[in-house]
């Protein structure tokens, strides 16, 4: 029996001990308590544009609640605004909140663009939604499938041990060493008024934007971020990107940090001051642009300073695997030249070496001659792999050099695996996978020229071999595409 209709406590996230006794005192089972909570999960929103308030509350696997509102910013166009499902989710995603989402009250019935965000979840298909803003004894929950159906999801381009939304992420990436004196205005510039903070709290606010980029969810573009802001008492709140296979739905770091100031009971916006973007310099996808207009608007005084970093690595077309080791704590290094290495003498096959007949664009033909261009790139790695490790006995190899051979070497095994792939892929006539598959392979090798370009300023060699795989994959992509439409 529901005695006290709606509950007003507004709070970002309940305990389970709390949601436990919330609900056994009215006589109701948690997931029946989560209508009476939607009212107040309604306050949290920030709307003067649409006036219009949403609430979501949702139980997390780990007996939690969390709630969100719908946040609008004028002066902005509306695809700045976040949702109310969004902001449950960020913020379930940011405290732990549990691998699943087990049930859901929303005041109104979610938009499109949040039914797709939501397939970013495992398992979301089961999850229970009930729509309401009253206090029900039995609310009438339904699987979210019933709102969705035919749904496009992660699985339609990830495999599916890749980690989804509340699941671990560990992309792993490293601080570019100076990037901030050399790429961006010092600190001691700020305009803002608030330099001693800013300073005093540099390295926080660079560290906790870092690991919000570390555990970014960005596997369809390959390009994790991560921003974390500073309020006036020198307080940090970091917010992770989260990508959506849909492209359009995701929601940018700059959001999800100030989700994370909303939720830890950050009041206006213009408390804060300072702001650290974490991500990489000429990305695909960049929040730069966005991250410096929406700070523009709620909090004209902030300064947002942008820090790359050097290394992105391990699957980079698809972010970390959910076992991808951890990395040291932030390591920085200073551009290191080793010219003392002598290029080995491996020989590249010319290209018309590997591809001696025209293929009749047929898949059938399409497929053998891609066959044997990963046959023969799978080859040359093991070759170069090799070369490239003999060079860790060189007595001047330096650091970096050292640190991008490992890194190579990891890259480079991801790249024969991708080959397999491609192997499979064309072995059951899925051309559409083999050019995933193919992708990938050029991009794991692309990274290991990446790490000598950021550690050591580039290697000859390596760029010429990268190049190579560049140009060979380049034409069993060309070859894919037409012969998918064939
Ligand atoms: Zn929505």
């Amino acid at each position: 029996m529901v005695n006290d209709q709606m509950i007003q406590i507004p709070k970002y996230i309940i305990s389970a001990s709390e949601a436990e006794s919330m609900a056994k005192s009215r006589g109701l089972t948690v997931p029946q308590l989560l209508p009476s909570l939607v009212k107040s999960a309604q306050d949290i929103a920030r709307v003067p544009i649409s006036n219009f308030h949403v609430g979501a509350v949702g139980l997390g696997s780990d007996g939690r609640i969390f709630c969100g509102g719908n946040i609008e910013f004028p002066g902005l166009p509306l695809n700045h605004s976040i949702h109310a499902e969004q902001f449950l989710i960020t913020n379930l995603a940011a405290h732990g909140g549990g691998p699943k989402l087990l049930y859901m009250a929303v005041s109104a019935a979610p938009c499109g663009h949040c039914r797709q965000f939501l397939q970013e979840l495992r398992g979301i298909s089961d999850t229970q939604i009930v729509i309401t803003d009253q206090p029900l004894e039995n609310p009438d929950y339904k699987p979210i499938s019933s709102i969705l159906p035919d749904a496009f999801g992660p699985f339609d381009l990830l495999d599916q041990d890749m980690p989804l939304i509340l699941e671990k992420h560990e992309n792993k990436l490293l601080l570019v060493d100076n990037a901030l004196s050399s790429k961006n205005e010092n600190v001691s510039n700020l305009p803002n008024g608030y330099t001693e903070l800013v300073e005093k709290n540099d390295e926080k606010l660079q560290r906790e934007a870092l690991d919000a980029a570390r555990a970014s969810h960005a596997p369809y573009s390959g390009c994790p971020s991560g921003v974390a802001l500073m309020d006036c008492d020198g307080k940090v709140y970091k917010g992770s990107y989260m990508e959506s296979a849909a492209y359009n739905p995701s929601m940018m770091p700059v959001q999800a940090a100030l989700v994370a100031y909303m939720v830890a009971g950050g009041g206006g916006y213009e408390r804060i001051v300072a702001a650290v973007l974490v991500e990489k310099e000429g990305m695909m996808v960049r929040q730069d642009d966005t991250a410096r207009l929406m700070l523009k608007h709620v909090s004209p005084k902030c300064e947002l300073r942008v820090v790359y970093y050097a290394r992105f690595s391990h699957w980079p077309a698809f972010g970390a695997p959910a076992n991808a080791p951890v990395v040291d704590p932030i390591d920085t290094y200073t551009e290191e030249t080793d010219k003392t290495f002598n290029p080995s003498d491996l020989p590249l096959p010319d290209i018309t070496e590997i591809v001696p007949e025209q293929t009749d664009g047929t898949p059938a033909g399409v497929a053998t001659m891609v066959t044997k261009q990963m046959k023969a790139i799978e080859k040359k790695i093991d070759e170069f792999n090799a070369s490239l490790k003999a060079r860790m006995d060189t007595p001047n190899a330096s650091h970096g050099t050292k640190e991008c051979i490992s890194e190579c070497d990891e890259v480079f095994g991801a790249a024969v695996d991708d080959i397999k792939n491609t192997l499979d892929s064309l072995d059951s006539q899925n051309l559409f996978k083999a050019n995933f598959d193919v992708s990938a392979v050029a991009t794991n090798v692309d990274t290991c020229n990446d790490c000598f370009n950021e550690m050591v300023g580039g290697d000859p060699e390596v760029k010429k071999f990268s190049d190579w795989v560049g140009s060979i994959t380049g034409e069993a992509l060309e070859a894919l595409q037409k012969a998918t439409n064939y």
